[in-house]
């Protein structure tokens, strides 16, 4: 047989990482935005119709292009900020990967023009679907002016995938915000179908906050600041009392980087434990400025998730920072610094081992497994519930031991063919129901209270996430299959989650016109309604916004998990209670729920004293 491998011309090449890049309006905002910064502009001027469908321009008073330069930036891989793979670790632009512009010149008709100060005129160039169309001298301003128009007009399965005008308008702010947040000293003005929709002036970091934020919340700030060998910590966190119950402004940035980092989101709820209530978010618009090289490159062009080195360290020293500060200002009138949990500012030593407070719990063990011979040792282990706490508790109560140690099987939660096994809870600590909506447990140190419904949450978003991943999901048919309606955008998203749906164990049969069969459910979910289930789930996912599999993943099993744990109102039996205690403790994150809100406090011996005396 011939030979049958080709190489793909360019401007294929280009449109399939166009994919990567680019997915909608806003990428395309970024993508030029973030280069007007990087040519040191100071003025930027982005000028929308449509939502970004019709037109996007992006005007700068940067450093401008040459002619040449200007003809090499469409080129794959060309880019002028980096040079070899050393300054990947000491980047200090927004860009390196030099794919954004041939990328976009993939998918639209794309204008160019831009002049360097030393030169007279200026070019222009004119590029459809990678194609160099024009290339001319002009008279323009010094900087670089960028017209995208018609995003995907030769990708038409991926124009249609766009959402409402609505939600790529808002996806466009929800970039420009976060660029904005990092760059007080450039002036941004957004004029959308020719009206000016948004200007924001250079100012300070704490005035921008309040140009985007609204004025009210100047007086919401508290400043934080703390450096360290690790790096530097500043910016500004919400007073307690201005907490919100919808949604709050959180944003954390590394090195001039928006990042997401649910982490170091706890170590900050953990600094207001207390302070407010578990409904309500502090807003917080924290800035980290670390070495570059203590941080993982991240190399995907559109994650936000990126990796510390020292991430254990930084945490706590993040969670005191904040608390110091709500202290300081005099936020808390009533925190006392010198309880026996405060924590303390720990003095960072480079070689010393910085103690953290970390969960040592082992994820494979199971309370009902038979025990190994050491297991017998005084050094079995406790609960694992107990071991949360071993920053409070350093010996062990070891009246529970036997129970850990007699041998039974491992009931599955709730099954029916278990409720009447012979658990002999007296062997077990004594759990308490509380208004049918909390798990109270004595420990050695206090009282603790777990909330039901939240636990339950975890436990089945650790598990669901897994099927999703592994694809292991039991499927169990159904004989008289649910018809399910799709709305339009329902339908749009489908594609995007049908695997991982699948992957959980529900069958869906496509019958036209948006109209699925369900025909297989998860085994697990028996009194669920599936139609209900899978609109939250698609739902959820179309909500979350993201292309991200991991992340759309992350959204389909927090929409079952919510759906499917037990609710508050339940009453749980003693054995109900066992179960899902020692199962949340086998869990990832047994103290939060994947959205980060408490499922687990400990009333203190001293708190409960103080309030007796
Ligand atoms: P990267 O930003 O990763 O280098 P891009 O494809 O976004 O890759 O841009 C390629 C190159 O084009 C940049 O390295 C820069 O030299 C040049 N460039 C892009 N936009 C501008 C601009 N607004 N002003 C000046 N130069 C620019
Ligand atoms: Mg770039």
């Amino acid at each position: 047989m011939s030979d049958i491998i080709h190489l793909l011309p360019d401007s294929i090449a280009n449109q399939i990482a166009a994919g990567e890049v680019i997915q909608r309006p806003a990428s395309v905002v970024k993508e030029l935005v973030e280069n007007s910064i990087d040519a040191g502009a100071e003025h930027i001027q982005i000028l929308i119709k449509g939502a970004g469908r019709s037109l996007i321009q992006v005007t700068d008073d940067g450093k401008g292009m040459s002619p040449t330069d200007a003809r090499m930036a469409f080129e794959r891989h060309a880019t002028s900020k980096i040079r070899s793979s050393e300054d990947l670790f000491s980047l200090t632009t927004m860009g390196f990967r030099g794919e954004a512009l041939p990328s976009i010149a993939a998918i639209s008709q794309l204008e160019v023009k831009s002049r360097q100060k030393e030169d007279e005129l200026g070019t222009l160039l004119m590029i459809s679907g990678s194609k160099l169309e024009k290339q001319e001298v002009v008279a323009c301003g010094v900087g670089t002016s960028i017209s995208v128009k018609n995003i995907f007009f030769n990708v038409p399965a991926r124009r249609k995938f766009l959402k409402s005008n609505e939600t790529e308008r808002r996806n466009i702010f929800t970039e420009l915000e976060r660029i904005a947040l990092v760059h007080p000293d450039i002036e941004f003005v957004v004029i959308e179908n020719d009206i000016e929709t948004l200007r924001l002036p250079k100012s300070g970091l704490r005035y921008r906050i309040a140009q985007l934020e609204g004025k009210n919340i100047l007086q919401q700030l508290i400043e934080i600041e703390e450096e360290t060998t690790l790096g530097k910590i500043y910016g500004y966190v919400s007073r307690p009392e201005f907490a919100k119950k919808t949604k709050a402004s959180q944003f954390f940035f590394v090195n001039n980087r928006f990042i997401r980092h649910p982490y170091f989101h706890r170590a900050v709820t953990t600094a207001f434990e207390q302070l407010i209530s578990p409904k309500e978010k502090p807003s917080y618009f924290i800035y980290f400025q670390v070495n570059p090289e203590s941080l993982d490159v991240n190399i995907h062009p559109t994650k936000t998730e990126v990796k510390f080195e020292n991430e254990q360290a930084l945490w706590q020293i993040l969670m005191v920072t904040v608390k110091e500060s709500l202290g300081k200002f005099n936020a808390v009138p009533s925190i006392d610094f010198d309880r026996d949990d405060a924590p303390e500012i720990p003095l960072y030593d480079p070689k010393g081992n910085v103690s953290m407070p970390k969960v040592n719990l082992n994820p494979s063990y199971n309370p009902f497994n038979k025990p190994s011979q050491e297991t017998h040792k005084s050094s079995a282990p406790m609960f694992e519930w107990e071991k949360l706490y071993s920053g409070f508790e350093n010996e062990r109560d070891l009246q529970t031991e036997e129970a850990i140690e007699s041998d039974r099987s491992s009931p599955t939660l709730f099954k029916s063919e278990h409720s009447n096994s012979n658990v002999e809870s007296d062997l077990f600590p004594e759990h308490y129901q509380f208004k049918q909506k909390y798990i109270l447990t004595s420990v050695k140190s206090g009282l603790m209270i777990i909330d039901q419904h939240k636990a339950h949450v975890r436990i089945l978003f650790d598990k669901y996430l897994e099927q999703i991943k592994l694809n292991k999901g039991v499927s169990q048919r159904v004989l008289f299959p649910d018809i399910i309606e799709l709305s339009i955008s329902e339908a749009a998203a489908l594609p995007s989650v049908m695997d991982d749906i699948e992957a959980l164990g529900f069958e869906l049969n496509n019958l036209g016109n948006n109209c699925y069969a369900i025909q297989g459910v998860p085994s697990e979910i028996d009194n669920g309604n599936p139609t209900k289930l899978i609109h939250s789930m698609i739902g959820k996912s179309i909500e979350t916004g993201s292309d991200v599999k991991s992340e759309i993943q992350e959204s389909i099993a927090l929409s079952l998990a919510y759906s499917t744990a037990i609710p508050y109102g339940r009453t749980l039996t003693a054995e109900e209670m066992l179960i899902i205690v020692s199962q949340l403790f086998a869990t990832s994150t047994p103290s939060f729920t994947p959205e980060g809100q408490k499922i687990i406090s400990l009333l203190s011996d001293q708190e409960i004293e103080k309030k007796m005396h």
